[in-house]
């Protein structure tokens, strides 16, 4: 499915739905966030609807991937941002409420108060060896 009637950015993609439009391409969209965690918050998107990112093909996944750098630095300049968080997150576990394959372009300042939540835990060797075995067989 290339577009999805009921899904909100497959509209801004089609222009029912308006939006801050940063930038288009033939397979990509980018535009302002409307809930910003912070100044400058902005998205890139496949023009095509994915739910998940595991559900394109890598050049697909490759031209969102092409403008982060480029969408970085013109975010950076116009914010005067320290630093940024690039996110992208697969399913409602994960925190996606969009189901339309995105990534996040978030600036950030020294003591925002958006906070970085990352309870690292340990890695072991069974775990490990167990895991590497489990992912590289299915690569
Ligand atoms: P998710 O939680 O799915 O990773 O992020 C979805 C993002 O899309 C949120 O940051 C939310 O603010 C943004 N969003 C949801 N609906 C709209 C909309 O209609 N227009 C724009 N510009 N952003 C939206
Ligand atoms: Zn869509």
């Amino acid at each position: 499915m290339s577009s999805d009637p009921n899904c909100i950015f497959c509209k801004i993609v089609a222009g029912q739905i308006p939006c801050w439009k940063l930038y288009e391409d033939e397979a990509v969209f980018s535009f302002l966030d409307i809930g910003p965690l912070s100044e400058g918050h902005c998205l890139i998107i496949p023009r095509k609807h994915y739910e998940t990112i595991d559900q394109m093909g890598g050049e697909e996944v490759a031209a969102c991937a092409r403008l982060i750098p480029r969408l970085s630095r013109a975010v950076r300049q116009a914010t005067g941002a320290a630093g940024w968080n690039v996110l992208q997150n697969n399913g409602p576990f994960s925190g996606q409420a969009v189901p339309h394959v995105h990534f996040h372009i978030i600036p950030r300042r020294q003591d925002d108060g958006l906070g970085y939540r990352w309870p690292a835990g340990k890695l072991d060797k069974q775990t490990a060896e167990r895991l590497m075995d489990q992912i590289t067989q299915r690569l």
